[in-house]
């Protein structure tokens, strides 16, 4: 039994968790791999009601429990990820992107995976006021570096596909700090004589996403670099809806959508769960690695074909150019979890 914890969100959150626990709950009626779901609330619902994005209860049982699967929260949002990245040290931001059927996608045949380091660069929040002028410091660390480095060469090797490692950066203008960081995924990759390693600036790599996205494996890259360029590759893979993402740490993982709360469609039954059901799906994988649990991998994997086999039919929100409801497309997935 895996204890789960779930933040619901706002905007779109309690819509997307609703659909994650009903899938989840079919999971443990159907395939027997049980799942004790808990749900808590963080961001601007908790704001209002305790004074506190992130209250103690909250963090308490997240620390309680063996994974979180975090729905989008919305204003407050900086108070409850950037804290929990911080406080549970999860370093590896993992954001892939794949190529689904039926999709108003650029490409086919895409699946690449940015390894995002999740710690320090611009996102630290040292900003400061100098006179007229505001100033942000960029910490790039040589431990984070390695250590991100590090998750990237193993990830390459885990997935066993073009088995290559590409960093990005631009350290031809930042030359000490993205130096530093193209230097030590340099050193890394001596110990990784299987796989390739690449360089690429980060201007580069934003075009060849659009150009060529099918010749990226593995993208290793800072923080900012890779927040931006994780937007853009799941546009190129058909739109936010469709991007799932892990925060990994040595002992601890949250997993959540890309996307943000989307107050625009709230409430609407329009908001794609695929997002969260792949976040789903990558929690499950992470447990199975953590745990050696072969059953948690295979229902990952059925639950990545089970979404697979929807759109292939065409069932589809509107954000991927349908007209289903998130229930409807909910519910088809759980008709094809067996
Ligand atoms: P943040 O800054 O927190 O990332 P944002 O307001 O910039 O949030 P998002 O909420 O991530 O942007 O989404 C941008 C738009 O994409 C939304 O307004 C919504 O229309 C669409 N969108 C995002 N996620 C989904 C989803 N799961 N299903 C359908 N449409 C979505």
């Amino acid at each position: 039994m895996y204890k789960i914890s779930l933040i619901t969100g706002d905007g779109i959150g309690p819509e997307l968790s609703e659909s994650v626990t009903e899938i989840l709950h079919a999971i443990s009626d159907k395939i027997g791999l049980k799942l004790d779901i808990n749900p808590v609330e963080a961001g601007d619902i908790a704001l209002k009601k305790t004074g506190k994005a992130l209250p103690d209860s909250t963090l308490d049982a997240i620390k309680k429990s063996d994974a979180c699967l975090k729905a989008p929260v919305g204003e407050s949002a900086a108070d409850v990820i950037v804290v929990l990245r911080r406080m549970l040290d999860l370093y590896a931001n993992i954001r892939p992107a794949k190529s689904y059927p039926n999709m108003p996608s650029l490409r086919e045949n895409i699946d690449l995976v940015i390894v995002r380091e999740n710690t320090e660069d611009l996102y630290t929040g040292m900003e400061f006021d100098v006179g007229n002028a505001a100033v942000a410091l960029r910490t790039i660390s040589e431990y984070a570096s390695r250590r991100i480095a590090k998750y990237a060469f193993m990830t390459a090797k885990q997935r066993n596909k073009q088995n290559k490692v590409t960093c990005v950066h631009k350290s031809n203008v930042m030359r000490k700090t993205d130096g530093l960081f193209a230097r030590t995924c340099a050193q890394v990759a001596k110990d990784y004589d299987n796989i390739a390693f690449e360089q690429m600036y980060v201007d580069a790599c934003a075009m060849n996403l659009i150009r060529q996205p099918e010749a990226f494996d593995v993208i290793v890259t800072t923080n900012l670099f890779g927040d931006i360029l994780s937007d853009e590759a799941a546009q190129v893979v058909g739109g936010l809806g469709m991007a799932p993402a892990a925060n990994i740490g040595e002992n601890f993982a949250l997993f959540e959508p890309v996307h943000g709360a989307a107050f625009d469609i709230a409430g609407k039954q329009a908001a794609n769960p695929s997002s969260f059901i792949l976040s789903a799906k990558m929690m499950l994988e992470w447990l199975a690695m953590k745990n050696n649990d072969s059953k948690s991998f295979s229902v990952a994997k059925k639950i990545e074909e089970a979404v697979y086999g929807v759109v292939s039919e065409g069932i589809k929100t509107k954000d991927i150019g349908g007209n289903n409801t998130t229930k409807e497309f909910t519910h088809k997935v759980i008709s094809k979890l067996t």
